[in-house]
């Protein structure tokens, strides 16, 4: 069942205390990937999910959305698109600064990678804040791409991220 799959997910995710720094509780999700039945069921519950819901573009944040992303966007016949850190992508840009807690960031995405009115899925492995999210949707609807959802393995949902993201729907596997 779905519930079983979940508390096989969850039990897989290691959670490492003041990494990389004091205070932060980092969920690990290597220890998900060792143990391929919790990886095939995390794939296969967003399968499930977006399998008919007409997604063209499945565009995974840097870095771990690369390692979830690609799965799922060859399950359901969609294209993968790599949302990156700064200076990585070696040809034209578009670019979209966000805040962290301390500064502020960049997220790239190729142009032409995507095309005005296509629907996309965003995935990463885990929202805290929901800062990267909310960039990797405002750079997508920049170029008029549909986001049509989110998906993340693990929400923290004491830090509100949901909040951040508007009107746009956010579904993950564990809180
Ligand atoms: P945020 O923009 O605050 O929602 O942070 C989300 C990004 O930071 C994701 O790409 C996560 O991989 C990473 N991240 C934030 N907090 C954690 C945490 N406690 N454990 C693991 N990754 C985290």
């Amino acid at each position: 069942s779905a519930d079983n799959r979940i508390s096989r997910i969850s039990s897989s995710i290691r959670v490492i205390p003041d990494f990389p720094k004091p205070g932060i509780m980092f969920q690990d999700i290597t220890t998900l990937l060792l143990d391929p039945n919790a990886f095939k069921d995390t794939i296969d519950l967003f399968v499930e999910r977006y399998k008919d819901k007409n997604i063209n573009v499945v565009a995974g944040i840097e870095a771990r959305g690369f390692i979830f992303g690609p799965p799922i966007a060859l399950a359901i016949g969609a294209k993968f698109v790599p949302m990156r850190k700064p200076k990585k992508l070696p040809g034209e840009v578009i670019s979209e600064e966000y805040s962290l807690e301390y500064g502020t960031d960049t997220m790239e995405m190729h142009v032409g990678a995507v095309q005005a009115g296509e629907r996309a899925l965003v995935v990463d492995d885990l929202i805290a804040t929901g800062g990267t999210l909310s960039a990797a949707i405002r750079l997508l609807e920049r170029v008029g791409v549909v986001v049509v959802e989110c998906a993340c393995v693990i929400e923290l949902p004491e830090l509100k991220g949901r909040n951040r993201l508007g009107d746009k729907p956010l579904f993950v596997l564990v809180s």
